[in-house]
């Protein structure tokens, strides 16, 4: 156990070096007439360009700012206006300092700009996180929602409660039908739900609802990381976590410890066949999570 945690918790640190930037390289998705994705390392990069200017959605890690601006300038020759952190995690906020300095005005949860103030320690990862430079905090901060009227498009950017964090936003473009849901979902793959961030199972799976009830078929959706999404793939993924939340309530009831939980393949069975399990957050991983968020909301 504490080698497969250990094993993640430097899958989860790997923050590029020098030499492996060099490799990456971003790639510009266009979406819509004037909605693009940029994949690289870290989360999936939204992005809105126009006549007003170009507006950013999460910023992956420092060291790659310069191929992102460089990626942008591809599609605009316009400043990055607005960047909205979807949440804290350093895999979305990571070139904040560069692009203030930029000229770019960063935007967030107020549970964003509150973590990155000071230093974070995740007892799960057994990880520190340094508090973040003056210049890589949002400088605009909301609690339920904000709306940004840009290129002609009114662009919602809403909260929603303790699901990968306590600080997750989404953003829609209304009139392109593109949703970006931060780390709220993991296309294809178990989430992180990160607990010692206020996330929650609970949260997790009243987030994709509210998503769903704002979509429709046509909707592209932008997950945290990963490949591009649907309404679909977003309803079956809700009724996997729904049915996993299910069984380990279940093993709870029973009186299952966490030790027996964690260790019992059955539960997560079904999904971990459909592949769910094969990316950054293994099975025992997602029971184990699974049982200590349902562990502590039964307690409350
Ligand atoms: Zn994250």
């Amino acid at each position: 156990m504490k080698t497969v945690l250990s094993f993640l918790a430097l899958a989860f640190l790997a923050l590029p070096t020098t030499a492996q930037n060099q490799e990456v390289e971003i790639k510009v998705n266009k979406l819509t007439d004037h909605v693009y994705m940029l994949v690289g390392r870290g989360g999936n990069i939204g992005l809105s360009v126009g006549e007003d200017g170009a507006f950013m959605i999460d910023d992956q890690y420092a060291p790659l700012t310069p191929k992102i601006l460089e990626a942008i300038k591809t599609v605009t020759d316009k400043p990055v206006k607005f960047l909205v952190n979807t949440h804290w995690h350093g895999d979305h906020t990571g070139g904040n300092e560069n692009m203030s300095k930029e000229g770019t005005i960063i935007v967030a949860h107020k549970n964003v700009r509150a973590r990155m103030s000071v230093e974070q320690f995740n007892k799960d990862w057994n990880r520190t996180t340094p508090a973040s430079p003056k210049a890589a905090l949002p400088v605009v901060t909301f609690s339920e929602d904000l709306t940004i009227h840009l290129n002609g498009e009114d662009i919602m950017i809403f909260h929603v409660h303790n699901a990968h964090t306590d600080g997750d936003a989404m953003v829609y473009f209304t009139q392109s039908n593109v949703l970006h849901m931060g780390d709220t979902y993991f296309q294809g793959k178990y989430p992180f739900i990160d607990l010692n961030s206020g996330g929650s199972i609970e949260g997790y799976i009243n987030a994709s609802k509210k998503a769903l009830m704002l979509i429709n078929d046509e909707t592209i959706i932008i997950p945290g990381h990963r490949d591009q999404s649907n309404k679909k793939e977003l309803q079956g993924y809700v009724s996997m976590l729904e049915e996993l939340k299910a069984s380990v309530s279940e093993a709870i009831a029973q009186g299952k410890s966490e030790e027996e939980v964690t260790n019992d393949t059955s539960l997560t069975k079904k999904y971990d066949d459909a592949d769910y399990g094969s990316w950054f957050i293994k099975p025992n991983v997602m029971r184990r999570t699974l049982y200590r968020s349902l562990k502590d909301s039964n307690q409350e």
